[in-house]
C-alpha cells in the first residue's frame, strides 16, 4: 500500500461509522485469516468492524480466535443485508470481483452506498473500489494486510490473536511456504508474526492435523480415482456426489486433494473435478507448477479464474461430459504443457 493510499485510507476511516469486511464465497484460510487480521488491526486503531462471509467455512478454520463472531450471509440474510445497506465503508478481501461473493451478495455490494477498499492478490481486479490495493505478486492477502499494518506504523500493536490469523492465511495460501509467490519478504513477515505471538506449531497442528477418519478414507477414494496422463504431464481426480456421501462429506474435506497430482514426478498440471448435485455443477480446482497458467485456462474454458498456479472453475455439464471436454482441451494445450 503506497503512501497516497495510506492517506486516503486514514481519511476514509476518520469518517466511517459502520464498517464491514467481506471475503469471497467458500472462504479459505487466507480469506478468514485476512478478514480477522484486518478486523483486529482496525480495532487497534479504534474502529469496530463486522466480518460477513458469503457462506459457511470449514471446521479446520473455526479455531481461529474471533471466528465465532463472523456473520454468515447464507444463514442470516436479512441481518447481513441491512448491515451492508447501512455500511459507509466496506473492505473486500481476497477477491477481485463482486461476483466472487455469490449472486445475492454481489447484488447488495453493487448497490451499496458505502466506499470500498479492495485488498487482494488475484489477477485482473475489477474497478469498483475507492482504494484498490491489488498486488498479484503477493503470497496472500494476509501478507498484504500485514503491509497495511506496517504502513500505519502499527506492527508493535499486533496481538497474538492477530498474528495467529495472519500467519494462518500465509501458511495456507503458500501451500506451507512452498509456492512460487513465497518470497524472503513472506518469511520476514512470518518471523515478525512469530515475534508478535503467533505459535507456528500449534497453528500447523490446528490446520493440518485434525483429520476425521472419514476424510482420510475419502482421500483414499480420491487417490484411487487418480488418472495420470503422462503424455500431457497432467493428472486429474474425479469425486462423485455418491463418493462424497459415502464418506459423510463435510465442507473442507476435499481441501488439498488436488495437490497430490503435482507430487508425481514429471506432472505439472493437476486437476480435481468435484460433483455438487445440489448446485447441479462440477466444481473444479486447477493447480500447476511453472509457466502454465491455470488462471487463463480456467477463465477461458471453465467459467473461473484465480492465480497463475492455482485457480478454480465450474462446469454445468455432467462429470463424464466435463472430463471429456477437459481431455480434448489437453491436446490443444500440448505445447503449453511442454508435453
Ligand atoms: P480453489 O481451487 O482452492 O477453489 O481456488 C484456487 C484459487 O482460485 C483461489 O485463489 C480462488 O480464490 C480462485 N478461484 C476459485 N474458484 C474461482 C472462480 O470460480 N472464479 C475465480 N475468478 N477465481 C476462483
Ligand atoms: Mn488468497
Amino acid at each position: 500500500m503506497n503512501t497516497t493510499q495510506v492517506k486516503q485510507l486514514k481519511a476514509l476511516l476518520a469518517k466511517a461509522k459502520n464498517i464491514i469486511i467481506v471475503p469471497h464465497k467458500n472462504p479459505d484460510g487466507d480469506a478468514i485469516g485476512s478478514t480477522l487480521g484486518l478486523q483486529r488491526f482496525l480495532a487497534s486503531q479504534g474502529h469496530d468492524a463486522q466480518i460477513i462471509v458469503p457462506n459457511d467455512f470449514p471446521k479446520f478454520l473455526k479455531w481461529i480466535p474471533g471466528s465465532k463472531d463472523i456473520l454468515i450471509f447464507e444463514y442470516q440474510q436479512a441481518h447481513c443485508k441491512s448491515l451492508i445497506e447501512n455500511a459507509d465503508l466496506i473492505f473486500t478481501l481476497d477477491f477481485n470481483h463482486f461476483s466472487r461473493t455469490g449472486q445475492q451478495m454481489e447484488a447488495l455490494l453493487t448497490n451499496a452506498k458505502a466506499k470500498f477498499v479492495m485488498i487482494d492478490h488475484h489477477q485482473q481486479p475489477a474497478d469498483y473500489a475507492d482504494i484498490t490495493y491489488s498486488d498479484t505478486s503477493m503470497s496472500s492477502t494476509c501478507e498484504m494486510v500485514y503491509n497495511v499494518v506496517e504502513a500505519f506504523n502499527a506492527v508493535a500493536l499486533i496481538s497474538p490473536e492477530m498474528a495467529t490469523s495472519l500467519y494462518t492465511g500465509i501458511l495456507t495460501d503458500t501451500g506451507s511456504f512452498k509456492y512460487r509467490s513465497t518470497t524472503s519478504r513472506t518469511h520476514r513477515v512470518i518471523a515478525s508474526l512469530l515475534d508478535q505471538g503467533a505459535e507456528g506449531t500449534t497453528i500447523n497442528q490446528n490446520i493440518f492435523d485434525n483429520n476425521s477418519p472419514s476424510r482420510l478414507h475419502l482421500l483414499g477414494t480420491a487417490l484411487n480415482n487418480l488418472v495420470i496422463l503422462q503424455e500431457y504431464r497432467t493428472a486429474f481426480i474425479t469425486m462423485t456426489q455418491e463418493e462424497l456421501d459415502k464418506h459423510n462429506y463435510t465442507k473442507g474435506d476435499t481441501e488439498g486433494f488436488v495437490n497430490y497430482g503435482l507430487t508425481l514426478e514429471g506432472i505439472i498440471f493437476a486437476v480435481i473435478f468435484i460433483e455438487n448435485k445440489e448446485e447441479g455443477i462440477i466444481k473444479i480446482s486447477f493447480r500447476s507448477v511453472g509457466d502454465f497458467s491455470v488462471n487463463q485456462f480456467a477463465r477461458k474454458h471453465f467459467n473461473g479464474g484465480g492465480h497463475d498456479n492455482a485457480a478454480g472453475g465450474r462446469s454445468d455439464d455432467s462429470m463424464e461430459a466435463t472430463v471429456t471436454k477437459f481431455k480434448k482441451l489437453l491436446e490443444a494445450y500440448k505445447t503449453a504443457l511442454h508435453a
